[in-house]
């Protein structure tokens, strides 16, 4: 080959890579994860409520996490970019109540939600910005009502033992896809309903059918605590 066309070859390869990479997928989808507050709290390890009191008996979320088709997942994508509550003043007081923090030592919530914006928001952060990404959650949540759909199932959060697969179709049912179940055990040793996995589409708004979905294991039945 001639040197022109050489670097004519050279230009256009750079070219196709710098178009592969504006257009590179971070990730594929997000896990919105909500967890029974009751089922956080009943375990060995027990809870501590938020400095602003004990939240409702409501399911919270936990967070919005991207993921990978093939079950694997980034995180803690941008240390330059770490939590800022200065830039969700508008969000605070939603978040303390939907997305409450049971985690000990008590606190308002701040350590949580900065631990979910740096390990797993930073990931997204080319499609939502930190404001972004706690609305997004936000109207997530509000969009589905996790435990008036299982309660309209007559699944009720009353210490009850429920089959696994009458909760997931209960779910399945109201909102058109199938959610992913983690439980968790009791102080007691017993296999309870913890948390609750959908998948969203990585503009963060809609639900989609999950492309894969986590590994763990439930029981044919579990219970569902009170809170
Ligand atoms: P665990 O080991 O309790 O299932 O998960 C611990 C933490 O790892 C979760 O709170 C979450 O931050 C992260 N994690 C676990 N599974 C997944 C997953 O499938 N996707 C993502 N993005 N994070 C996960
Ligand atoms: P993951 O990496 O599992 O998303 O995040 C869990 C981290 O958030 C843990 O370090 C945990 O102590 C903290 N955390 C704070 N509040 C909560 C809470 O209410 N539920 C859960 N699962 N983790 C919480």
């Amino acid at each position: 080959m001639e040197k022109a066309s050489v670097s004519l070859t050279i230009k256009f390869l750079l070219l196709q890579c710098l178009f592969a990479l504006s257009i590179a997928q971070d990730f594929d989808f997000f896990y919105f994860v909500q967890q029974w507050p009751g089922s956080y709290c009943d375990t060995k390890k027990s809870c501590c409520y938020p400095t602003t009191g004990k939240p409702a008996a409501d399911f919270g979320i936990h967070g919005l996490w991207p993921n990978y088709k093939d079950g694997s997942y980034p995180s803690n994508c941008d240390p330059s970019n770490a939590y800022d509550e200065s830039k969700i003043p508008d969000l605070i007081s939603l978040m303390q109540q939907d997305w409450a923090t049971l985690a000990c030592p008590s606190n308002s919530g701040s350590a949580f939600w900065s631990h979910e914006w740096n390990k797993h928001g930073t990931c997204s952060e080319s499609n939502l910005d930190q404001h972004g990404y706690f609305k997004a959650a936000l109207n997530l949540k509000s969009k589905v009502d996790l435990l008036q759909i299982l309660q309209s199932g007559g699944i009720n959060p009353d210490g009850g033992s429920y089959s696994l697969s009458n909760i997931k179709s209960t779910i399945s049912n109201a909102i058109g896809y199938d959610p992913w179940i983690e439980c968790n055990s009791d102080a007691d040793g017993n296999r309870q309903l913890y948390q609750i996995y959908l998948c969203v589409d990585t503009s963060g708004s809609d639900l989609i059918a999950c492309p894969s979905f986590p590994r763990g294991k439930c029981a044919p039945n579990i219970q569902f605590p009170s809170f």
